[in-house]
């Protein structure tokens, strides 16, 4: 069972009518979606060879070079020649929708923060054609490694690894990135599961609270490394407050140079940044955050994108 105060925190911030089916979705593993490296094959290319070794793979809608398959399948096609090779990644569509909102484009500096194990720093590099440079920082050494195997994987080309901890990046890489993508370390809520107990069982509102510490270290540290007129986007998978809105709001009434761009969600799953949280009040723009509703398919997800004043 869900610890009690995570599900009456959870009820405050997720609308009734989804509600059923956000506690379903906690009871049952997501479905398994799949992201084309368009560094090493087309969607087409991709599909049809996985058709012909007989999977059925259906794409997103919402997403090009994002494909859907039945559960079952799973296990095959972690064990496919396209799986090894890198021509293909596994990642919860939530998890796209960061670099789709950030859009690094060819030819641009990224700064990736919080990298490890790489799944968006590497949508990044296909979104830049492997054209550009990548800065991927990740502190942890099993991480790390795990990162650089993933980068090479890819074919990516772009991407350069650093071993550091994000909180002294803004000061050693001032005013260098177009944009930066902080996904930062968090509670993980969204990842708990019924199924797997241990996923929440050191769940606290202290070690929320220690995460947001972390959080505002980063996001101060991300912001000293944005270029003036350049992008930050931050995101977490934790419905907490405290980690979301709480952290940019800390952003946005310490720099005058941070504004909030609106996000446009090409789907319906999401609710507005909140404006107030246990007697606090944050900026009003801070409703142009995202917060994405879990589904069958999708985790729960937050994202909010900056820009810095030129
Ligand atoms: N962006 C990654 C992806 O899409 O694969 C997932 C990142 S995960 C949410 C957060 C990462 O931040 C973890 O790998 C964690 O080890 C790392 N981390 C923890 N403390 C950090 C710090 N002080 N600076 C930078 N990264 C940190």
């Amino acid at each position: 069972m869900l610890p009690e105060l995570f599900l009456r925190r959870l009820h405050s911030l997720i609308p009734p009518e989804y509600f059923k089916s956000v506690m379903e979705s906690f009871a049952r593993s997501k479905s398994t979606v799949f992201r084309v490296n368009p560094l090493k094959n087309s969607a087409e290319e991709l599909q049809s060879e996985l058709e012909k070794s007989g999977f059925t793979p259906i794409p997103l809608t919402w997403l090009p070079g994002a494909f859907v398959i039945p559960d079952e399948q799973r296990r095959s096609l972690t064990s496919s020649d396209a799986f090894y090779k890198g021509r293909l990644y596994i990642q919860n569509p939530s998890s796209m929708l960061a670099p789709l909102m950030l859009s690094p484009r060819p030819g641009e500096t990224v700064l990736d923060l919080a990298a490890a194990p790489g799944g968006k720093t590497l949508m990044m590099a296909g979104m830049m054609k492997n054209r550009g440079r990548i800065s991927a920082v990740e502190p942890v050494r099993d991480r790390f490694y795990r990162l650089r195997r993933n980068i090479e994987k890819s074919g990516a080309t772009i991407i350069h690894t650093y071993m550091k901890d994000g909180r002294g990046v803004g000061t050693l890489c001032p005013l260098m990135f177009d944009r930066v993508l902080l996904d930062a370390p968090c509670s993980s809520e969204a990842k708990f599961s019924t199924l797997n107990p241990e996923s929440f069982s050191y769940w606290s509102l202290r070690k929320i609270r220690e995460s947001r510490k972390l959080q505002k270290r980063l996001i101060l540290s991300a912001w000293a490394s944005l270029k003036p007129g350049g992008t930050l986007l931050y995101s977490t998978c934790s419905f907490a407050p405290e980690e979301n809105e709480s952290v940019v709001d800390f952003l946005l009434r310490k720099k005058e140079d941070a504004m909030m761009i609106p996000i446009s969600l090409p789907l319906e799953n999401y609710t507005e940044g909140i404006r107030s949280w246990e007697k606090r009040d944050f900026l009003p723009d801070l409703a142009f955050s995202r917060r994405i509703i879990p589904t069958s398919e999708m985790d729960g997800f937050f994202l909010a994108l900056l820009r810095k004043k030129q």
